[in-house]
C-alpha cells in the first residue's frame, strides 16, 4: 500500500521537544521573529546561532517516541512517504528512510545566499551549497562554493518552502492511505496540502485537539500519537 504520512510538531511532543503552541508562540523564551525569520538573522546572526545550536544539542538528547517506531515500523512493509514539517530527526533516528522535511533539517547547514533565498539578493548571488553539521555553525564559517555564511538549513517565516511539485503530484495520485499526526495544519503549506488529499480513500488524524471543521472526511482519532499511531499502525498492518 501507499501510505502518506504528514507530521508536525505534535509527533515530537512526547520525546520532550514542545510545540509553538505550547509554549505560548514564543520558542524556547525567544520571540519567533527574532530566531526564525531572515529579518531576525540580519539583525543578530549571533543569536539564531546560538539558539539554533542549543536546538540541535537538546534534539540529540531527545529519543523518537512509540509514534515513530510505529511509522518506522509500517514502513518495513508497506511504502511510507514521510512530509514532516518538524526539523528534528527523530524519524529517521527511528529508522524511517523515506523523509521530506517541508521546514529544514537541524542537522543541516546552507549558504546563506541558497537559492530559496535568493530574491532577497537581487539574483546576483545564487548558491545551492547545503551540507551536514559536524561542529556548531560560527561567524565567518564560508561556503566553500561561494564564501557566504553558512547559516541553518530552517526554512524561516517568509521564506518559500521547496515544494518539490513533480514529486508531490505522483506522492498525491499513488496515495491510498493518508495519515495526518500532531499539527494544527493551520499554517501554510500545512493548510494546503490535507485538501490536496481529498481523494484518497482512507483518511486519518491523530491529535489531541483536533480540529474538527478543517478535518471533514478524516476518521479522527483523538489522543496523543505515542498512543494513538502504534494502535492505528497495527491496525494498517492487519489489513
Ligand atoms: P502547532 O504547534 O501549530 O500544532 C501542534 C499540534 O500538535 C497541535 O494541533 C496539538 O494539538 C498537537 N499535539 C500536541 N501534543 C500532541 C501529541 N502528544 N500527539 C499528537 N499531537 C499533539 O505546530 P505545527 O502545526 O506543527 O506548526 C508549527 C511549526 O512549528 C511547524 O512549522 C514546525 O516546523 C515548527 N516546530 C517544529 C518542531 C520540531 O521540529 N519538533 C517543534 C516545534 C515547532
Amino acid at each position: 500500500m501507499n501510505i502518506v504520512i504528514f507530521s508536525g510538531a505534535g509527533l515530537s511532543t512526547e520525546s520532550g521537544i514542545p510545540t509553538f503552541r505550547d509554549s505560548g508562540g514564543l520558542w524556547e523564551q525567544h520571540r519567533i521573529e527574532d530566531v526564525a525569520s531572515p529579518e531576525g538573522w540580519k539583525r543578530n546572526p549571533q543569536l539564531v546561532l546560538d539558539f539554533y545550536a542549543k536546538r540541535f544539542e537538546k534534539q540529540a538528547e531527545c529519543l523518537p517516541n512509540p509514534a515513530h517506531f510505529a511509522i518506522a515500523e509500517l514502513a518495513k512493509h508497506h511504502s511510507v512517504i514521510n512530509i514532516t514539517q518538524n526539523i528534528d530527526t527523530l524519524l529517521e533516528r527511528a529508522g524511517c528512510e523515506e523523509v521530506w522535511h517541508l521546514h529544514g533539517r537541524i542537522d543541516q547547514q546552507k549558504c546563506e545566499y541558497h537559492h530559496s533565498l535568493a530574491f532577497e539578493y537581487d539574483g546576483d548571488l545564487e548558491c545551492t551549497y547545503r551540507s551536514q553539521i559536524t561542529a556548531p555553525i560560527k561567524l565567518g564559517d564560508e561556503c566553500p562554493k561561494c564564501g557566504g555564511q553558512l547559516r541553518p538549513d530552517i526554512v524561516w517565516f517568509g521564506e518559500p518552502v521547496d515544494m518539490r511539485e513533480e514529486f508531490l503530484m505522483k506522492t498525491i495520485k499513488q496515495a491510498e492511505i493518508f495519515v495526518g499526526v500532531g499539527t494544527s495544519a493551520l499554517v501554510y503549506p500545512a493548510a494546503g496540502l490535507l485538501p490536496m488529499f481529498r481523494m484518497t480513500p482512507e483518511k486519518y488524524f491523530i491529535d489531541p485537539h483536533p480540529n474538527y471543521e478543517l478535518l471533514n472526511g478524516f476518521t479522527i482519532l483523538e489522543g496523543p500519537a505515542g498512543e494513538r499511531l502504534p494502535k492505528l499502525v497495527n491496525r494498517l498492518l492487519l489489513q
